[in-house]
């Protein structure tokens, strides 16, 4: 999965996890809601069942308090003898049933009946009443009667628990005729408690009449009634409503007589213990939730916010990975990155596509870099880099890969599109860059490979490009060169040609050879340059000019130069009395530890310092002066003479002499050989000789081949001469043989000794 896909999918994530988050709070949230607001509802409503069952109860008990109070009067001996058919004693019944129940036990109304059901007495309003008054009550009391007179059928509804019929049943199974009823009925249109009972003996049961009288007793539930009952269940504010409450907290209970009739409402303020749930807890819990869901979002969004933030800083740490951080363009790693996905791409015919892979390299970086500092040099980049961005073309890929180097992948580009590629190159770095206060003019060298021409994997293509980038710059750079399969070649050819010379080296295949140095002025050898020999066993002799710079380019030249110095000490010590030159590489010569070397061989082979010349080119005055200076004060402070190589033939200049203490000059051979022909190197020669005579040097002209140039060279003024008109250069044994026949006279042979020398 991409980088990309990656964080896509964590943001589905995050949002299925925010969702479902959500999802679980909220309903978590309604559920727990739903459940207090049940408990609370549920503990109301049973608390209201609970006080409707109570006053039901209260009710029940109010009958069969009724019949209590009745029987502690009417189940009595005295009652029986006093209330008979033929006498009433009414004093004794007014004591004891009219002014007894309606004072101590508050009933309203008392009746007595015979056993036929005529009334006999009649108390209420304190006073005892005409019999008769009964009549107004005989209708609402007549089910009653009924029940407890008989024979009537049970009408009334009955109720549970109203002083059990079989709690008696001595009294009313005894023969004495003792039976009672009591109800809740509707008396004048009011709610009333009644009850009625037989007046029989209660101990002595012969006393029991046939017919027993009954008392009958009317209690109303009125305001009073109430209030006492309201106070015994702890509702005090019970009371009978005609219609049903509707005011809030209120409750209402259908009061039915037992006969059926509807007497109205019973009313309370009802207890609701659910309320602390449903008007404390439920608000608490719900603000709770609502807290918790929105420290949930909160904590969401901050989760959202840092895996954005997370996100992002991904994308910076994947941009700055394939970023090059100077230039902000892309990287190696992303272009090849991008050539690799180009390669594995094919057209629409299965063909592979064709680009062209190049590297832009810009000409001496490094001398720019030296001479005016990295940040310039730094600054400079970010300019090169920014007008080849700004003129890149459609379909171009441009990279830094590091340095000065550059890197373009043109798309759906052949061998056709290489040179209008070069022309663009030179247009975009036709105009001077404007860096470190003056115009620096940069030129690239520029190597090209196309694929599927010169590879298929951004490896070879790369190798290629970078084949094409190395033949530029030996071409003299400014230019852009298309790979070849011979330039592959060569350096195939290279590589193996280092791989023998490092085996040449340590399987000592190396050899030196010496050429004779002679004095202008008297013929004689007065030194010898070293020169090395490499005899390879199937390709024959290696010219050094092959292999030296390639044993500079890998790092073989400080052994090889070692070896070859170690030798020259060795030889030199053969030879005392003549000077041996030595070669020194600018690679040798760059390395700190060559003052070292030499004060250790000097010391070994007890080899004088002054009969060794140290030859340099010019190359190395080039570069970090500096220290080139001090390694040349240095050898020159332990005694070695220097010598300044092929002059004249690379970027000679003048200066150099004057800037730099040389024993020697060595003028390059191209100029002694053009000397016949050409005039200006005759001018040359002769001011060089001039100048390094002036100077306090001495001139060696190299590539003496005929007895003409050792003419004009002896009249020109050098002082010593070389070259294969002397000898070619030979191995050591030849030099021993030439110095052991230097004692004859070289003048008797030699017809350019006798023309008139300048020296
Ligand atoms: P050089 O230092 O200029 O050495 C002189 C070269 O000129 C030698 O070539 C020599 O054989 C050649 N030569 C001498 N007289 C004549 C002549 O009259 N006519 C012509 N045409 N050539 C002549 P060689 O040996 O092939 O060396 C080539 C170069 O390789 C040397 O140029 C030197 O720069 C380098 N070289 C040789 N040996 C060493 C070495 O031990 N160390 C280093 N660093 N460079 C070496
Ligand atoms: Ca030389
Ligand atoms: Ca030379």
């Amino acid at each position: 999965m991409s980088p990309a896909e990656n964080t896509r999918q964590y943001k589905r994530d995050l949002r299925r996890l925010m969702t479902s988050v959500t999802v679980a709070i909220a309903s978590f949230g309604v559920m727990l809601l739903a459940i207090i607001a049940y408990a609370g509802w549920s503990a109301n409503t049973s608390a209201v069942e609970r006080e409707q069952q109570l006053v039901a109860n209260a009710l029940n008990r109010s009958i069969t308090r009724a019949l209590n109070e009745q029987k502690s009067v009417a189940w009595w001996d005295q009652a029986v003898t006093n209330i008979t058919d033929r006498r009433i004693d009414f004093d004794f019944v007014d004591a004891n049933f009219g002014y007894f129940l309606t004072d101590t036990y508050a009933h309203d109304e008392v009746y007595i009946l015979n056993g036929a059901g005529a009334p006999v007495y009649a108390f209420f309003e304190e006073a005892r009443q005409t019999p008769a008054v009964f009549q107004r009550r005989a209708a609402d009391l007549a089910p009653l009667l009924a029940e407890v007179i008989g024979p009537g059928p049970a009408t009334l509804q009955s109720r549970p628990g109203v002083f059990a019929q079989g709690d008696y049943r001595f009294l009313a199974g005894g023969g004495t005729g003792a039976k009672w009823g009591g109800h809740i009925l509707s008396i004048d249109g009011k709610a009333a408690v009644v009850a009625a009972m037989t007046i029989v003996p209660n101990v002595d049961t012969a006393l029991a009449p046939a017919s027993p009288h009954v008392l009958v007793s009317v209690s109303y539930i009125d305001e009073g009634f109430l209030a006492r009952l309201g106070q015994s269940l702890l509702l005090p504010d019970l009371s009978l409503r005609p219609t049903a409450a509707d005011e809030n907290g209120l409750v209402s209970q259908s009061f039915v007589a037992d006969d059926g009739v509807r007497l109205g409402e019973l009313t309370w303020t009802a207890k609701r213990p659910g309320d602390v749930l449903l008007n404390v807890i439920l608000p608490l819990v719900a603000l709770g939730i609502l807290l918790a869901g929105g420290l949930a979002i909160h904590i969401l969004m901050r989760l959202k916010r840092a895996s954005a933030e997370l996100a992002q800083r991904e994308a910076s740490t994947r941009h700055q990975a394939k970023h090059d951080m100077l230039s902000g363009l892309p990287n190696r790693t992303y272009f090849l990155e991008q050539l690799d996905t180009l390669l594995a791409s094919r057209g629409p015919d299965g063909a592979p596509l064709h680009a062209i892979v190049a590297y832009i390299d810009i000409d001496r970086f490094k001398d720019i870099n030296d001479t005016l500092g990295h940040d310039v040099g730094d600054r400079l980049i970010t300019s090169v880099a920014a007008r080849l961005q700004s003129n890149l073309r459609a379909g171009d890929f441009l990279a830094r890969f590091g340095g000065d180097e550059f890197a373009i992948l043109c798309e759906n580009a052949g061998a056709d599109e290489v040179a209008a590629l070069s022309q663009w190159v030179a247009r975009t770095f036709a105009e001077p860059f404007l860096e470190g206060g003056g115009a620096i003019r940069v030129t690239t060298s520029v190597g090209v490979a196309l694929t599927p021409e010169n590879g298929d994997t951004s490896e070879i293509l790369m190798r290629h490009a970078d084949i094409a980038l190395y033949e530029a710059k030996a071409n003299g750079r400014d230019c852009a060169v298309l790979f070849t399969p011979e330039m592959a070649k060569t350096v195939e050819t290279r590589r193996k040609v280092e791989l023998d010379l490092r085996a040449a080296l340590e399987s000592g295949k190396l050899d030196v050879h010496y050429q004779t140095i002679v004095s202008a002025g008297t013929g004689q050898v007065t030194g010898v340059e070293a020169l090395v020999r490499w005899r390879h066993e199937v390709r024959g002799d290696i010219a050094p000019a092959l292999f030296i710079p390639i044993a500079e380019e890998s790092g073989l030249m400080p052994a090889i130069g070692e070896w070859v110095l170690r030798r020259v000490f060795e030889d030199a010590a053969r030879w005392p009395g003549i000077e041996v030159a030595v070669n020194l590489s600018p690679v040798q010569f760059r390395q700190s530890s060559l003052p070292a070397l030499l004060e250790r061989l000097v010391a070994e082979y007890g080899v004088s310092s002054e009969r060794i010349v140290l030859e340099i080119t010019e190359g190395v005055l080039l570069d970090s002066s500096d220290r080139t200076q001090a390694i040349l004060d240095t050898v020159r402070s332990m005694g070695f003479k220097t010598a300044l190589d092929d002059f004249g033939a690379g970027y000679s200049s003048l200066a150099h002499l004057c800037n730099y203490k040389f024993d020697k000059i060595k003028i390059d051979r191209s100029f002694v050989s053009e000397t016949i022909k050409k005039e200006a190197a005759r001018s040359i020669v002769q001011a060089v000789v001039k100048l390094g005579r002036g100077l306090g040097m001495d001139i060696v002209a190299e590539g003496v081949e005929t007895e003409i140039d050792a003419i004009q060279m002896r009249q020109f003024g050098c002082n010593e001469l070389q070259g294969f008109f002397f000898s070619r250069p030979m191995p050591r044994a030849g030099i021993d043989a030439v110095l052991r026949d230097r004692t004859s006279d070289p003048s008797e042979k030699a017809t350019w000794l006798k023309v008139a020398a300048n020296v």
